[in-house]
């Protein structure tokens, strides 16, 4: 039968908070949906003995579902992985780490029921040190500003998709992921409600400054080619300077009056010449690394070995990538 609700949670290295999470959540479900819900562990190259903690869920309620993907793929693989194998009428994607509160998914479930397909969360406020508030704040400014789609203000990947946006985002098998933008992307009726987002439960954050500024990239590059254009006009601007101060040389000449024969003013059109350049070999170069990565067609994850969840559309697994192939030999 298929469950009313999916609940996806990527997971890398969260043994301390998966207690108090199934603790949490399962009680709220059951609550929701009278028990017809399945909860589905993406476990992305944990090393810390999650993996095992996770078979033991399955192992004591096999609506706790597990997906052990072959190594760190990220977060946003992580969740594909899920909607992948996700068998919902809604699927909610949150955080392992108790950030994203259960207690805010009636909230989202009652939306849904009135009929919007997609219901996101925004943060009223966020329990992190100013300078990543204000690095968040700037990028989803930024966004808006130069994204041909509207992502809306501070909402994260906790979300709940209805069963045909799942679809239509399963069927997006672009590489660089950047969830929130697709989902901005495919349209429907979306709702955003609002939520504090709590501090993390226990354990570091998974996500280095190094994974975020790659989250950020992939946002900027996957929906938009404004960056592409800064040279267009850079090089206007450069020239239309280069234009007005051969003037303003012809006239002093003209009038007579003495200049200096300056250095500083030639190393500084140089150096800004220089520097515009090479910014923009290296957009140029990280939009065509896009395309490299998108020519290659790798899949997005890799399925080490899965608990309780059959192979969906879409799926990139292995195990029955190979079972195809032996069965298609054999016959
Ligand atoms: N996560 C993951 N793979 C990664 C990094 C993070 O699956 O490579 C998971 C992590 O376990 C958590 C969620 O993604 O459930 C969000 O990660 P984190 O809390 O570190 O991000 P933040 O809340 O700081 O944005
Ligand atoms: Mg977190």
């Amino acid at each position: 039968m298929r469950p009313i609700l999916s609940v996806i949670l990527p997971v890398y290295n969260e043994r301390e908070t998966l207690g108090a999470l199934r603790q949490r959540l399962i009680p709220v479900l059951d609550a929701m949906t009278s028990g017809n819900f399945e909860v589905i562990f993406v476990n992305d190259g944990s090393r810390d003995g999650s993996h095992h903690l996770l078979n033991d869920f399955y192992n004591g309620d096999n609506r706790l579902k597990v997906i052990h993907l072959s190594r760190n793929f990220g977060h946003q693989a992580a969740l594909q992985a899920g909607l992948d194998f996700a068998g919902g009428d809604a699927v909610v994607l949150m955080d392992a780490d108790l950030q994203d509160p259960p207690e805010v998914l009636p909230q989202f479930f009652v939306w849904w029921r009135e009929g919007y397909e997609v219901v996101y969360a925004v943060r009223r406020k966020r329990k992190e040190g100013l300078v990543k508030r204000a690095a968040y704040a700037a990028f989803y400014r930024t966004m808006r500003v130069i994204a041909q789609i509207d992502v809306p203000v501070d909402a994260g990947d906790f979300c709940l998709l209805d069963r045909r946006v799942v679809e239509a985002l399963v069927a997006l098998r672009e590489r660089n992921r950047f969830l929130r933008g697709l989902r901005s992307w495919v349209g429907f009726r979306q709702i955003g409600v609002e939520y504090d987002r709590d501090a993390r439960y226990a354990g570091e954050p998974k996500y280095t400054l190094r994974k975020l500024i790659a989250l950020a990239v992939s946002g900027y590059i996957g929906f938009s080619t404004v960056p592409l254009q800064i040279s267009t006009w850079l090089g206007l601007f450069a020239s239309i300077i280069g234009f007005l101060v051969g003037v303003g040389a012809l006239a002093t000449k003209i009038a007579g009056v003495y200049s200096p024969q300056g250095w500083v003013s030639t190393v500084s059109v140089v150096l800004f010449l220089g520097g515009a350049q090479l910014l923009m070999l290296g957009v140029i170069g990280n939009y065509l690394g896009r395309v490299y990565d998108e020519v290659r067609n790798r899949p997005l994850y890799i399925v080490g070995s899965r608990h309780g969840v059959f192979a969906a559309f879409g799926s990139e697994d292995a195990a029955v990538a190979h079972a195809a192939k032996t069965s298609q030999e054999a016959s």
